[in-house]
């Protein structure tokens, strides 16, 4: 079999190969994924409940291998514990949450009294899931779990930047003999993704918005569903009004925590001119104090770039910016450190709407901010971006935050603190414009994008009166 290298993002060297399934293979495993289905959709939500607790006990089993594995694909170690003990709670609270939003109640009759109602819900047969390397683990299996629940056989394609914890996360399945049987995962680059959705029934796509664009268009093709989770450029907005030491905390965690390697990290900020300085001065003192983890891995709060491609366009954005008049309040450079790739946790001002730092995604430790004459001028900056993914508002009146909360063309708002909707799992959020498509990956309903619904509707013996 054709193996793939793993580049280790603290050591800048590949050290690891993961096997490349060929378009033949992924066809065999779903077609062995489909023959399986029926069983775990007989066993009932009780038997798949069983099933993945018993899932979410050895992942919790074998967390230092599943650490140890995140840790080499992303360099950072307290995001990589993170991301397992969140996966095992998330599974945990999807066995409780599950059973009434699978439920269609009795039959009942319609509004047309000799008329009977029956809903079924059936899910899809098989589930894809195409997800990144900024969250390797947990946004892998952040749709399989609600998928498997509901009752999908899945398909695993996950990042071929971090695809290491594969092999834990293998030996954790075949521990669960009849999850195994519902839940292949494959690696490899160039046309495995694109095997794995022309076998599925319904995808989740988490990445670019140009990859996440031709997977729309292909699944269009193929008459199914994408759900998209594509980019953002948030944007922070710190009113005259704001609590300074909350917004720049808050500030300085939102755009720096996973070193800025997260969707929803805080990318842009609006501050009104009347608290710019006092604010800018509270921020830079607060990422001043962020160190990179190296030489040891437990220290600091900043890892390496994880995905080397992504080094370029860091590099890149930064030096646009400068050239065009950027100043550097903090950082403001990528440095190599034992071979991995950092960028210095910074913080930019005298931003201008030409520089691609101000357009396009980021993804590293960087944060720039826009001083502005007036909140509405501030609303409209935040709006003028093609992603519509989330936002924040700093203000100590939370009726004059919540206005400009309804304002914002986002599909979440934090107010007084930053990226909620990553962590509050019951608020529903959609992606705005062009950072994603298709219903809410968060909250409760989230678990009904895997099921068609059908309805059987019964004439109980009355001539229909509207019959020729
Ligand atoms: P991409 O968006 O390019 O996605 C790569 C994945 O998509 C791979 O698994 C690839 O598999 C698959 N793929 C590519 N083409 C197709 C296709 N036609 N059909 C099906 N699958 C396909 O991600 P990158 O990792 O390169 O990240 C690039 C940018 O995305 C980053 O710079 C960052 O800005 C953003 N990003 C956003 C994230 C978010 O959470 N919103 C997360 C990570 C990155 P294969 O090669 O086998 O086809």
């Amino acid at each position: 079999m054709k193996t793939l290298a793993m580049n280790n993002p603290r050591s800048g060297k590949e050290d690891f190969n993961v096997p490349v399934f060929s378009q033949q293979e992924v066809a065999d495993i779903a077609k062995t994924l489909r023959k399986n289905h029926s069983y775990w959709w007989q066993i009932g939500i009780q038997g798949r409940i069983k099933v993945m607790l018993r899932f979410a006990d050895e992942l919790a089993n074998r967390k230092d291998a599943l650490v140890a594995a995140l840790v080499n694909d992303t360099g950072r170690l307290s995001e990589s514990v993170l991301e397992v003990d969140v996966t095992v709670s998330t599974i945990q609270r999807w066995c409780k949450q599950a059973p009434p939003l699978l439920d269609t109640g009795a039959s009942r009759l319609a509004e047309i009294p000799f008329i009977e109602l029956q809903q079924r819900y059936l899910p899809y047969t098989l589930v894809g899931a195409i997800s990144p390397w900024n969250f390797p683990l947990l946004l892998s299996l952040v749709d399989i779990i609600p998928a498997l629940l509901a009752g999908s056989a899945v398909l695993l394609k996950p990042s071929e930047v971090t695809s290491r914890f594969v092999e834990p996360l293998q030996k954790v399945i075949n521990l669960v003999p009849e999850l195994q049987s519902v839940f292949a995962v494959v690696t490899g680059a160039g046309d495995v993704g694109q095997a794995v959705l022309n076998e599925v029934d319904s995808l989740c796509f988490t990445g670019s918005v140009p990859t996440g664009r031709k997977v729309g268009e292909a699944c269009a093709k193929r008459f199914i569903p994408a759900f998209l989770e594509l980019g953002g450029k948030d944007a922070a907005i710190v009113c005259a009004n704001a609590d300074l030491d909350i917004a720049a905390k808050a500030l300085c965690w939102g755009s720096m925590v996973n070193a800025g390697q997260s969707c929803m990290s805080l990318e842009r900020t609006y501050v009104h001119k009347d608290v710019a300085q006092a604010f800018l001065t509270k921020l830079v003192d607060c990422v001043k104090q962020l160190k990179h983890n190296y030489p040891d891995l437990k220290a600091g709060q900043v890892g390496p770039i994880i995905s080397a491609s992504q080094v370029g366009i860091v590099k890149a954005q930064l030096s646009d910016a400068k050239a065009k008049g950027a100043k550097v309040l903090c950082g403001g450079e990528v440095v190599e450190l034992g071979g991995g790739q950092y960028c210095q946790p910074t913080v930019l001002t005298n931003v201008s709407p030409d520089m691609k730092i101000m357009n396009e995604e980021t993804f590293a430790a960087i944060l720039v901010v826009n001083v502005v004459d007036s909140d509405e001028e501030a609303i409209k900056r935040a709006n003028d971006s093609e992603f519509g993914l989330s936002a924040a508002v700093f203000s100590k009146d939370v009726d004059y935050a919540m206005g400009i909360a309804e304002k914002l063309e986002v599909g979440g708002i934090s107010i007084n603190d930053a990226s909620l909707t990553g962590l509050i799992h019951e608020a529903e959020k959609q992606s705005f414009k062009y950072s994603g498509l298709g219903g809410s990956r968060m909250g409760a309903e989230s678990i009904r994008r895997f099921i068609r619904k059908k309805a059987i509707i019964r004439n109980t013996g009355v001539p229909s009166p509207w019959w020729f």
